[in-house]
């Protein structure tokens, strides 16, 4: 996803083929390739992202897999979520030069695009997550090490200004990928429903509201700064990515936005998992996403149409929505929540 409007979103640069295909969770790609190719020389700003300022405290770095955040005060940085494998290092170098020495790492969820970073940060630094995402991060080191290399093997179709910001950040973690191991990539520190965390004075909430997404969401909140990154809870303007087997649930996943509203006035900074930072109207349209997609597939189901009849089709109004490769595995989902009910 890019800091453009939507049309960019939907383009999928050379490592966004590769790292959707292997990855098997939601990829969403196209960041600062669609913002090279717009007209910004990779050589002038020697940054592979795109650091928004949200905040004197809060910068957010949007692509390339989940959406980063960064929380700073009196001496203390927090990042939350390491997007892909192979950017890791880009990804702390890139924060330290923005903000200053990171103090600490959190993980929104399991899913390899916002943890798959973590081998960069894990030898120094604590690193949180829900206690239920240590095991899937676990389980998932042959998903990292392919994302590793798929995303060298295509770095062939780059364009040259596109391979000279990451071609030696890759090349030294191909070298290594026999080095990586689960605990590079594994929480050193754990919660569970609810915790409060300290970065300098700043106060912030972790909130786990129960299954939706997965079956290890956190929210962050800092009430403070009227911010909150609510991991992949929120796709703005883009397909939900429905992983049944880590635990998604859309009854759950709308429950979870309906406390995330609770948290949030007019004026609140909204961080998604994917899409552009946005605002308390974004967590709505979700929720009535999943709502009228569960109406529409609800009906053909009841039509006799199988499940792959419905993975398919494209319902409106949605049908213009970034990534759409990520559709077909929406509705799947759906269609066979909606028919376990029966
Ligand atoms: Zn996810």
């Amino acid at each position: 996803m890019s800091l453009r409007p939507t049309t960019e979103g939907s383009r999928r640069g050379f490592l966004g083929l590769a790292l959707a295909a292997s990855a098997g969770f939601a990829a969403l790609p196209r960041a600062a390739w669609a913002l090279q190719a717009a007209g910004r020389p990779a050589a002038a700003s020697k940054k592979l992202f795109v650091w928004k300022s949200l905040h004197a405290k809060a910068w957010a770095a949007i692509g390339q897999g989940g959406n980063t955040l960064v929380v700073t005060d009196a001496g203390k940085t927090l990042l939350i979520d390491t997007k892909m494998p192979v950017f890791g290092a880009i990804l702390r170098r890139e924060a330290e030069s923005t903000v200053g020495k990171l103090t600490m790492v959190l993980n929104t969820h399991h899913h390899a695009d916002h943890t798959g970073g973590n081998h960069a940060f894990t030898k120094d630094l604590p690193l949180l997550s829900h206690k239920k995402a240590e095991p899937r991060i676990a389980g998932q080191i042959d998903r990292y090490i392919a994302g590793i290399k798929s995303a060298v093997g295509d770095m062939t179709k780059a364009q040259p200004a596109e391979r000279e910001l990451v071609a030696d950040d890759f090349k030294k973690l191909h070298d290594r990928m026999a080095d990586l191991h689960v605990k590079d990539f594994a929480p050193t520190q754990t919660f569970e429903d609810g915790h409060e965390l300290s970065v300098g004075g700043l106060k912030l909430k972790l909130h786990h509201f129960g299954a939706g997404h997965t079956d290890n969401d956190a929210v962050v909140h800092a009430p403070s700064l009227n911010l909150i990154h609510t991991g992949d809870l929120l796709f703005h303007k883009t397909y939900p990515y429905i992983d049944r087997a880590g635990g998604a649930t859309t009854v759950g996943w709308r429950a979870s936005l309906r406390k995330i509203i609770e948290l949030c006035d007019d004026k609140t900074i909204i961080v998604p998992g994917h899409g552009e930072v946005c605002s308390k109207a974004a967590l709505s349209e979700q929720i009535e996403y999943f709502d009228r997609m569960c109406e529409f597939v609800a009906k053909q189901i009841k039509d006799g149409k199988s499940r792959e009849d419905v993975a398919n089709m494209n319902p409106e109004p949605y049908d213009t929505y970034n990534n759409a490769w990520i559709r077909p595995i929406t509705l799947r989902g759906i269609y066979e929540e909606l028919s376990e009910k029966k």
